[in-house]
């Protein structure tokens, strides 16, 4: 099953002489419980790709589908409820709120939405990503590792069809970097939960089931790996 359809993405950032082309007619489709890796140099479009497929940076021009829906026809409310509600985004940096402790980092995007905590949910992600008796600590009381587990438990807890990590190991050693994967890769596998990871580790994309590369905006090779 089709879950995500990109179609001809362009994305110019600034105007006349110092306008960038982060992304030149960029099309591809992903299948749901895909594992993507996504590899190219530094400022070549991948981030921005990513943040396309989040609905956090509107393309220029061209059509992104989630599930069948054009994600870009949306009004700005209900693109925040498909950020909230459809993807999970991770970044290198954890982009935690420093304020909140560990318990309120992972039910953040819950109560912004409004919901109630599933609280069987919520033990099961503490359990799983190791953070039982860290409930509350703050994210400064936290090694990196221990961040990014956080940052993974927000990403999960409103159980996304698709999870988006911007390099999620780009800041860690390669013990926790493989703890991160590992964590990752069991909700793809358990859920057929639709994974896709920014990485410049060669180790981490050669686990993924298909390898998107991109250079100067563009797709130069789209190769399922294993599977
Ligand atoms: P990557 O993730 O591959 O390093 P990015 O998507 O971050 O690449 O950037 C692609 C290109 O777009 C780069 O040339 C970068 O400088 C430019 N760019 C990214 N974000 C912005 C922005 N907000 N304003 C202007 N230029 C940007
Ligand atoms: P479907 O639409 O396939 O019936 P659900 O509505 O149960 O599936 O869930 C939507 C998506 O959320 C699933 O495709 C899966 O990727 C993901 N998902 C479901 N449950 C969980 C969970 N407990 N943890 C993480 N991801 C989940």
């Amino acid at each position: 099953m089709e879950i995500l359809k990109v179609e001809n993405l362009c994305k110019t950032y600034g105007s006349g002489e110092n306008e960038v082309k982060a992304l030149d007619n960029v099309s591809f489709t992903v299948q749901k419980g895909e594992f993507i890796a996504i590899i190219g140099p530094s400022g070549s479009g991948k981030s921005t790709l990513l943040h396309i497929l989040g609905g956090v940076d509107k393309p220029t021009s061209g059509k992104v589908y989630m599930d069948g829906n054009d994600v870009y026809k949306q009004n700005d409310e209900q693109l925040a409820i498909f950020r909230r509600r459809q993807v999970g985004l991770i970044y290198q940096f954890y982009n935690l709120i420093p304020v909140l402790n560990v318990t309120e980092n992972i039910t953040l995007p819950v109560l912004m939405d409004g919901q109630e905590i599933n609280e069987s949910r919520l033990n099961e992600l503490l359990d799983t990503l190791k953070l039982k008796g860290r409930e509350n600590h703050l994210p400064n009381q936290l090694s990196g590792g221990q961040q990014q587990r956080v940052s993974i438990g927000r990403a999960l807890m409103n159980a996304p069809a698709v999870v988006l990590a911007d390099e999620p190991t780009g800041n860690l050693d390669s013990k926790n970097s493989q703890e991160i994967i590992d964590l990752l890769k069991l909700s793809n596998q358990k859920y057929n939960q639709t994974l896709i990871i920014i990485t410049h580790d060669e180790n981490i994309a050669l686990q993924a089931d298909r390898i998107i590369a991109i250079e100067d905006g563009k797709i130069t090779r789209d190769e399922v790996i294993n599977r």
